[in-house]
C-alpha cells in the first residue's frame, strides 16, 4: 500500500540537540490520521482510480477492506452526484492546481458533510500523476450549526417558528401579495390566551408549558398547511395567512379558533377551559409594512380584550387613527391634570326675581398647547373612560374651594356665593366623594354651604345605593346636591323623591323646545309644581333668549343659567362679578 505513495517515504525528525534522529513510517501515520486520505490515479481512458484509501476514509465510504484496490472511484462511491467529485479530480489532473470543496455523502440513514482538499502530486517531468484527496468529516459541526439555526428561528417549547422567522415569512408574503396585485391579501392574526396567568398559577409552570404545547397543536389544526403559526412570547401566538382572496377566509380561521377553544384541555386530569382574544390586520385594510401589520394586529387584539375577551377584532385603519389620537389625548390630559394645566371657568346661576348671581357652576377648561380649546364634551368622557376623572375631579373640587376661600378673604363671607362642582358617576364608583368634599372644605376652612355638588341622573342609575349613601354624607357637611341634566334620562321622576337632592337642573335640550303651551311647556310646569312640593330648588339651564326667561318667570321658576346672562368666564371675571365691580 505504501508503494502507491510512490516510495517508502522516510523523514528525519530533528531534535533541538540535533543528536537523535529516527525513521518515521509515514504510511502508518497516514493510516491513523483523523482525516480521510485518498490517493487517486488517472487511467489512460480518463477513469479516476483509487490507489490508496486510509482508515478514516474507509470508514466514511463504509469500505470493509481494500483488497480490490486500485479500483474506479465511482465504484466505491456510488452516490448520484459522485460525478461532481470525479469532475473536480479530473480538473486537478488537467490543471495541476490545488482545489478545495465541500460535499455531502449519504451512507444509509446518515448524511455526512465533508470538506476536501485535492493536492496534485507531480512526477519529475512536472506532470500530475497522482492526486491526494483529503476528506474532513464536518458532520458534527454542521449539525450543531443547523441546530443552532433552528433554535435561532424556532420557539424551544412548542417547536413553532419564533418572532424572527415569523417576521421573515411575513415580509416574503407581503412582497408576494403586493407583487401579485391587490386582489390577493395576506393577514396577521395575533392570538393571546385570555387567562394564561391563572392556568400557570393554579397548575404550575410545567403544566402551563404543556398547555402551551397543546395550544400550539390546536391552533395548527385551525390553519392551512401554507399558513404559518408562530409563538411570539409567553402566551401569545401569531398566524400568518399568506394568501386570501376574501376576508371571509380569515374570519373563518378566527371562528375555527374560537370553536376549538370550546373543547376543554386535559391538564393532569383537570378539565381546563380557555379562550383567546384575536386581533387581525390585513394588507387590505392596514399598512403593508410587516412591522405595521404586527403592530396593528396587536392593537386589534387589545381591543378584543377590552371588548370582553374571547373574540376577534379586525383592524380598520380609520378606527385606529381615532384610537391613536385618543391615546395621545389621554396621555396629555393625564399630564394636564398632574401639572395643573386645567382651569376652572365659572358660569353664573341667576336669581330670576332679583337678577343677582345666586351661585356659579364651575366648568373645567383645558387649553391644549397645539389643539387650543378642547371641549369638556370631549375630554370629560375620555377622563371617565380612563379613570383620569378621579384626579381631575379632586383637582376641580380643590380649585373651587380655593376660589371660595379667596372670595371670602377679599369680599367677605356675605358677598361670597356658592360654587357648584360637577362630580362624575365614575368618581362615586372609584373614589370617596364625601371625603373628597370634606378635605376641600377643611383645607380651605370654608363652610359647606359654599360648595354644591352636581351629578347627573345617569350616573346615579349606575350605582344608586352607593351614591345615595355618599350623598347623605355630603349633605351632612352642609353641601347641597344638584341633579344635573334633568330631563335627559328616562326615569327622572323616580329620583326626585327617592334621592337626597336639593336642586334640580333642567337640561338645556328641554328648555330649547319650550313654546307657549306646548308639551315641554306643560311638563316643565308640572315639574315646577312637583319640585316645589318636594322642597327642591329648580335651575333652568341653557337659557339663551329673553322669551324663554319670561316663560320660566311666568311659570314661577326662580333660577336660571345660560348664555343670555353670561357664558362661563375666567376666575378673574367671576371675582369681579362677586365683588360687584362690573354690572352685568
Ligand atoms: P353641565 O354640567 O350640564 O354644564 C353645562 C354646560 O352647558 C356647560 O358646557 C355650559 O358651558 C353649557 N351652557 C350653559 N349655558 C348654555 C347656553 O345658554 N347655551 C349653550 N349652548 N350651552 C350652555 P361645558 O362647559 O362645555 O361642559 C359640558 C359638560 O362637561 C358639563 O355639562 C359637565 O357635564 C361636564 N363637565 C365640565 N366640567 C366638568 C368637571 O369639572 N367635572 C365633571 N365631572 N364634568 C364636567
Ligand atoms: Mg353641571
Ligand atoms: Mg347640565
Amino acid at each position: 500500500m505504501a508503494d502507491t505513495l510512490g516510495s517508502k517515504v522516510s523523514a528525519i525528525s530533528h531534535h533541538e540537540s540535533g543528536a537523535a534522529s529516527k525513521i518515521v513510517n509515514t504510511s502508518a501515520v497516514t493510516e491513523c490520521l483523523p482525516v480521510g486520505v485518498l490517493v487517486l490515479g488517472n487511467t489512460a481512458s480518463n477513469v479516476v482510480e483509487a490507489l490508496f484509501i486510509n482508515g478514516f476514509a474507509r470508514d466514511i465510504f463504509d469500505l470493509k477492506s481494500q483488497a480490490q484496490l486500485p479500483c474506479p472511484l465511482d465504484s466505491i462511491w456510488t452516490a448520484s452526484d459522485s460525478h461532481i467529485l470525479v469532475g473536480q479530480i479530473l480538473e486537478v489532473f488537467r490543471s495541476g492546481a490545488k482545489a478545495n470543496f465541500e460535499w455531502n455523502m449519504r451512507s444509509g440513514a446518515i448524511e455526512r458533510f465533508l470538506a476536501s482538499q485535492l493536492i496534485p502530486l507531480m512526477d519529475h517531468e512536472g506532470n500530475v500523476h497522482q492526486v491526494v484527496c483529503t476528506v474532513e468529516d464536518q458532520t458534527a459541526e454542521k449539525l450543531a450549526e443547523r441546530n443552532l439555526l433552528h433554535h435561532a428561528f424556532h420557539d424551544a417549547l412548542t417547536g413553532q417558528p419564533n418572532r424572527v422567522l415569523f417576521r421573515n415569512k411575513l415580509e416574503q408574503a407581503v412582497s408576494e401579495s403586493t407583487r401579485d396585485g391587490v386582489s390577493m391579501g395576506c393577514a396577521v392574526l395575533i392570538i393571546n390566551i385570555d387567562r394564561f396567568q391563572q392556568i400557570n398559577e393554579s397548575f404550575g409552570h410545567s403544566a402551563g408549558d404543556r398547555f402551551l404545547i397543546s395550544m400550539a397543536s390546536t391552533l395548527r389544526r385551525c390553519i392551512r398547511g401554507s399558513d404559518t403559526l408562530a409563538r411570539l412570547s409567553g402566551d401569545e401566538f401569531a398566524i400568518l395567512v399568506s394568501r386570501f382572496n376574501d376576508l371571509e377566509e380569515v374570519e373563518m380561521i378566527c371562528s375555527r379558533i374560537h370553536d376549538a377553544m370550546q373543547q376543554p384541555y386535559d391538564l393532569d386530569g383537570n378539565e381546563v377551559f380557555t379562550s383567546v382574544s384575536v386581533g387581525v390586520a390585513t394588507t387590505i385594510d392596514s399598512n403593508t409594512h410587516p412591522e405595521d401589520l404586527i403592530r396593528d394586529a396587536d392593537f386589534a387584539m387589545h381591543r378584543a380584550k377590552s371588548a370582553g375577551k374571547a373574540r376577534s377584532e379586525i383592524f380598520h385603519s380609520e378606527s385606529h387613527q381615532r384610537a391613536r389620537s385618543q391615546f395621545h389625548l389621554e396621555t396629555e390630559l393625564r399630564r394636564a391634570v398632574e401639572r395643573k394645566g386645567l382651569m376652572l371657568y365659572y358660569q353664573p346661576i341667576v336669581d330670576l326675581k332679583t337678577q343677582k348671581i345666586r351661585s356659579f357652576e364651575a366648568l373645567t377648561r383645558w387649553i391644549h398647547k397645539d389643539r387650543g380649546f378642547v371641549s369638556p364634551v370631549e375630554f370629560i368622557p375620555l377622563a371617565e373612560e380612563t379613570g383620569i376623572i378621579v384626579n381631575l375631579g379632586r383637582w376641580a373640587m380643590d380649585a373651587a374651594c380655593e376660589q371660595v376661600r379667596a372670595w371670602i378673604d377679599t369680599v367677605g363671607p356675605e358677598k361670597t356665593v356658592p360654587i357648584n362642582v360637577n362630580v362624575s358617576g365614575i368618581q362615586f364608583a372609584r373614589d370617596d366623594v364625601a371625603s373628597m368634599v370634606q378635605e376641600g372644605l377643611e383645607k380651605y376652612n370654608i363652610d359647606g354651604r359654599y360648595i354644591r355638588v352636581e351629578l347627573t341622573e345617569t350616573s346615579i342609575m349606575a350605582n344608586p345605593t352607593r351614591i345615595s349613601e355618599s350623598l347623605q354624607k355630603i349633605r351632612k357637611l352642609g353641601v347641597k346636591v344638584a341633579l344635573d341634566d334633568f330631563g335627559t334620562g328616562y326615569s327622572s321622576l323616580n329620583y326626585l323623591h327617592q334621592f337626597p337632592i336639593d336642586i334640580i337642573k333642567i337640561d338645556r335640550s328641554f328648555i330649547n323646545q319650550l313654546e307657549y303651551d306646548n308639551q315641554p311647556y306643560k311638563i316643565l310646569k308640572m315639574i315646577g309644581i312637583l319640585a316645589q312640593n318636594l322642597g327642591h330648588d329648580v335651575v333652568a339651564e341653557g337659557l339663551e333668549d329673553l322669551e324663554h326667561i319670561e316663560m320660566l318667570r311666568s311659570m314661577g321658576f326662580e333660577y336660571a343659567q345660560g348664555y343670555y346672562y353670561s357664558k362661563p368666564v375666567e376666575a378673574s371675571k367671576a371675582s369681579e362679578y362677586v365683588a360687584g365691580n362690573i354690572p352685568w
